[in-house]
């Protein structure tokens, strides 16, 4: 395990100390949660196409079940280490609640490139990761979604390899299925979507004109690119936006539409501007992920991967508001630095929950054999969004500290009454008292 990625979980667990501060809640529940309830390390073997045999290292934590089963994505990367799971699961288990969803929190990983697999490699190993994790995963015990390079096909073999496993057919299993074998609609842009209603709901508060509006958004993937994509039809200007080989910046304003387009076509999205039939007249220049991040603009959002804003680059941020659609952008040294400097950091476990809340929604139409048209996925995910957000909000304001400490809180206070419900140190010796 890395230096770095050990520092991530003690990162997580340190904002919770800060956090319980805030909360009327017996130290049991601070106890409770300092620890994931369960790990599982697996080594997975997978039979390349050239004949060889290659073994990669996977993971599933479950890191607390109080409100419900296990819920969290899985995670395809180079870099995936257990610790990085656990934070990941940790983060999971206070957005769930953040959300009111009756769900703990739980994450999974493989440390690998997907990149360098051909998809038959790839459906091996999203198979062989099932078999060696069946038992720890389950409908009502812990529930695997999409997360960073995995996608509804891959959820659709997971599923599928279950059901072959359970030899009976169990869609409620994985969530971000493709629509045809179990999935919703609308859970492909649910992140994207969910993180435009945090900002449409705030846009009054924050006195935004859209028009004047400048946002600059790094990681053009799922989440990312669905945000920019609603932003700008809005009437947003959004300047800037990258991928991992690097990104565009155009003061103007970019057009997204045609962003995604190319993106699509290509896999890339440096060329956007100079190349095929979208080739646009809006001048832009290359941008590196770096500077897209302290660029002059109203709004940033980081929707990569984690710790991208730390005590390296925090004094160097311009932008007025960081909506964190990626989990952990922003590092535990670098937030007090952005508040010192006024920068207003709306947190990953309200900002990106959309894509869980619509897992939910999945879980709930697989349950229930009643699917819901895209209307009332919208106008369900809308109304979480806007009620959590307001009451994030309030708790801020009434408090006086960061929302990212309000969402904390929030959620600390549902996962309290949960913990709580199941006896306490107070209920334990008062009830010896009474009996004597
Ligand atoms: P994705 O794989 O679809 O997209 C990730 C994007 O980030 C890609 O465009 C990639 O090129 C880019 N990227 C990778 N490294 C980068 C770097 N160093 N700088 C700039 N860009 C880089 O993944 P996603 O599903 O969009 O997830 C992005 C983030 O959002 C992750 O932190 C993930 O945990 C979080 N998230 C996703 C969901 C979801 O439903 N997809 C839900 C909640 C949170």
């Amino acid at each position: 395990m890395s230096a770095a990625n050990h520092q991530l979980f003690s990162d997580a667990s340190q904002r919770l100390e800060k956090v319980f501060s805030y909360v009327d809640l017996p130290e049991d529940a601070l106890e409770y949660l300092k620890f994931p309830k369960a790990s599982l390390s697996v080594s997975i073997p997978v039979r390349m196409d050239d004949g060889s045999l290659k073994v990669f290292p996977g993971y599933r934590v479950r890191y607390d079940d109080t409100r419900g089963p296990g819920k969290g994505g899985i995670r395809y990367h180079p870099d995936v280490t257990l610790d990085e799971v656990q934070t990941l699961a940790f983060w999971m288990t206070f957005k769930c609640a953040a959300l009111n969803l009756p769900f703990g929190g739980a994450k999974g990983g493989i440390t690998v490139n997907p990149k360098a697999l051909s998809r038959m490699e790839l459906e091996r190993l999203s198979r062989g990761y099932i078999d060696a994790i069946a038992g720890f995963i389950g409908p009502d015990v812990d529930i695997p979604a999409p997360d960073v390079y995995t996608n509804p096909m891959i959820m659709g073999w997971m599923m599928d390899q279950y059901s072959i496993q359970q030899r009976r057919i169990s869609w409620a299993v994985v969530t971000g299925k493709p629509l045809a074998i179990g999935g919703s609609v609308g859970r492909d842009t649910a992140t994207g979507s969910g993180a435009y209603f945090v900002i449409e709901a705030m846009q009054e508060k924050l006195g935004l004109n859209p028009a004047q509006t400048t946002v600059a958004v790094q990681g053009f993937g799922n989440a990312g690119a669905v945000v920019a994509d609603l932003l700008a039809a809005a009437g947003y200007r959004v300047v800037a936006v990258s991928d991992s080989k690097g990104g565009i910046y155009a003061p103007k304003g970019l057009d997204i539409p045609s962003v995604r387009q190319q993106k699509d076509a290509t896999r890339g999205i440096q060329a956007v501007y100079c190349q095929g039939t979208v080739c646009n007249l809006v001048e832009h220049e290359t941008i590196s992920n770096e500077d897209l991040l302290t660029l002059d603009v109203d709004i940033l959002i980081p929707a990569a991967l984690e710790n991208q804003i730390t005590e390296q680059n925090a004094s160097q941020v311009q932008a007025r508001y960081i909506f964190e659609v990626a989990n952990g952008p922003v590092s535990s040294t670098a937030d007090p630095i952005l508040e010192q400097n006024g920068v207003m950091v709306f947190p990953d476990i309200l900002v990106n929950a959309g894509g869980v809340t619509v897992s939910y929604f999945e879980w709930v139409q697989n349950r229930s054999g009643l699917y819901w048209s895209e209307p009332e996925v919208e106008q369900q995910l809308r109304q979480r969004m806007v009620k959590e957000t307001a009451q994030i909000w309030e708790i801020a304001q009434t408090r006086e500290i960061s929302l990212r400490t309000a969402a904390y809180v929030h959620a600390m206070t549902r996962l309290g009454a949960a913990i709580t419900a199941k006896g306490t140190r107070d209920y334990y010796v008062n009830h010896r008292a009474e009996a004597s």
